[in-house]
């Protein structure tokens, strides 16, 4: 996705394209406002690498068993983290392996996961997670669909009951280092606002747009640098612009608009 409007193309797109410019055919004029992006973005990565250093520091690997991250994600489901650990912590004290969930019975396991919300809907799902898996893999254990690479697995998760794209990609990225990049609210918020797309493009499109246009080797770190960015400095309700270090390159109409790029000569929008 370009940044959209001709008032855009004086900032932000000219300052990271080529200085000169002459006329180009439509399939050139593609290409270069791709590499504009790309850049675009790779510049704003930078900006908040600066900021949260998580590809230089990325977190470990949540699971040695990634059906533990699906489960917990299948948990994390409109609620928040605090809530979604609980959950959990709870349903692995009291059954340690998930042979031990299943035999306890839906009742059971929907006690357990009480603090996530929505119980009965997880509890139902997480039971048929488990019976699914154990069918196809002969145990409780998605362990072998790393090897199918990342595609076939992101296929094979969003097979199962209540496996959606942010799901899927949590798990490909946290459990498997498959390269996905999740979209959750705060990444979804960034780049609407920022202008990688328009405001209200699915989160499924954000998705692929991330996953085209940056290098595999920066979705686990960039991904959690959105997120912190989100969290503290781009806050959904009052972002703290003037503390943002991607400012200069964000094209948000909320926050005192569009600044231009150190040197490029652009004017500001407004
Ligand atoms: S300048 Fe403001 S709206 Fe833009 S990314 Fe930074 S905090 Fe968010």
């Amino acid at each position: 996705m370009l940044p959209p409007g001709k008032k855009t193309a004086g900032t932000i797109e000219a300052a990271l394209e080529a200085p000169a410019r002459k006329k180009l055919s439509g399939s050139r004029k593609n290409l270069t406002r791709r590499i504009a992006l790309t850049r675009w973005i790779a510049e704003v990565l930078d900006r908040l690498e600066a900021c949260w250093h998580n590809e230089a520091s990325p977190p470990a690997l949540q699971h040695s068993e990634p059906l533990d991250g699906l489960i917990l994600t299948v948990l994390s489901q409109h609620t928040n983290d605090r809530n979604r650990d609980a959950a959990f912590s709870r349903l692995k004290e009291r059954y340690p392996t998930w042979e031990e969930a299943v035999l306890a019975g839906y009742g059971a396991v929907e006690e357990a996961v009480r603090p996530a919300g929505l119980a009965p809907t997880k509890a139902g799902r997480i039971l048929e997670i488990l019976k699914i898996v154990r069918g196809d893999f002969g145990r409780y254990s998605i362990l072998p669909l790393a090897d199918r690479g990342r595609d076939a697995a992101r296929e094979y998760l969003l097979s199962l009951p209540g496996v959606g794209e942010k799901t899927a990609a949590c798990v490909l990225l946290f459990d498997m280092r498959l390269p996905a990049f999740p979209v959750d609210t705060h990444i979804a918020r960034f780049c609407q606002r920022v202008g990688f797309v328009p405001g209200k493009t699915p989160a499924e499109e954000i998705c692929r747009l991330m996953e085209r246009e940056v290098a595999p080797d920066r979705y686990l770190g960039g991904h959690v640098n959105i997120i912190e960015h989100g969290r503290n400095i781009c806050k959904a309700r009052a972002p703290l612009c003037e503390k943002c270090a991607a400012a200069g390159l964000c094209m948000d109409m909320g926050c005192r608009g569009p600044r231009p790029l150190p040197g490029s000569g652009a004017e500001p929008l407004r």
